[in-house]
């Protein structure tokens, strides 16, 4: 089958500069799966759907019109890139990310990802939920201290200056809901190889990732 490797962990562990540099070492297709609740999240409040209907969620799930395009994300051929990145949406994300219809109207998206040579994807559940028979599964992890540390410099580099500690509260708090869930709640797969990337810079991650990967 089409090989897979699997990122998953918390928000700010540096599973999306990870998976990015591993699909362009090994020139493999690219899932940011965040990046799709995110776009549906932020349909949702275009349109004002209330975050907890359900069925309503899971048929916008299901159709969502979205493209990736290097490091763009289109919605219906418009730019959400900025939009999609705020903790705000990542937090409404959150929130529809706990919804069954929400998790199995992306599942076939997300699947479609799985194109040769290869597919690296990054997310919450790929190892455990999307791709359960991925050749290589990585956990990440980091304190909460340092994963603020680094989303706030994620986001000074996009423009938005957000305060430190209210990101680290709203990070708990996200956290706190993938984790709690009853639809596919963050934990590791069984599988998973878990890399604490606290003290580790991205070259050493990297190389860790790289390793798994027989050739
Ligand atoms: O990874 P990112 O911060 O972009 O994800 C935003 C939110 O989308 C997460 O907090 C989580 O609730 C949800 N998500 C998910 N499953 C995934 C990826 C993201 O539930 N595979």
């Amino acid at each position: 089958s089409i090989p897979v490797i699997t990122i998953d962990g918390p928000s700010g562990v540096g599973k999306g500069t990870t998976a990015r540099l591993v699909a362009e070492r090994l020139g493999w297709h690219l899932l940011d799966s965040g990046a799709l609740y995110r776009v549906l999240a932020h349909a949702a409040m275009e349109n004002d759907v209330p975050l907890d209907a359900e069925a309503h969620l899971g048929q916008m799930a299901e159709r969502l019109g979205v493209r990736f395009e290097g490091e763009k994300v289109l919605l219906e051929g418009r730019d959400v890139s900025g939009q999609i990145r705020t903790e705000a949406c990542g937090g409404v994300a959150s929130q529809v990310a706990a919804l069954p219809a929400v998790r199995a109207g992306l599942l076939r998206l997300q699947k479609d990802f799985r194109q040769p040579p290869g597919l690296v994807a990054d997310g919450r559940d790929m190892g455990t939920e999307v791709f359960p028979d991925a050749q290589v599964k990585v956990f990440l992890t980091a304190t909460p201290a340092e994963r603020a540390r680094r989303r706030h410099k994620q986001l000074k580099e996009k423009g938005i200056d957000a305060n430190v500690s209210e990101l680290e509260s709203a990070i708990a708090e996200r956290d706190r809901r993938d984790a709690e869930r009853k639809a596919s709640p963050l934990k590791p797969a069984d599988d998973a190889v878990e890399i604490d990337t606290t003290d580790k810079s991205i070259p050493v991650v990297l190389d860790l990732v790289l390793s798994l990967v027989e050739e």
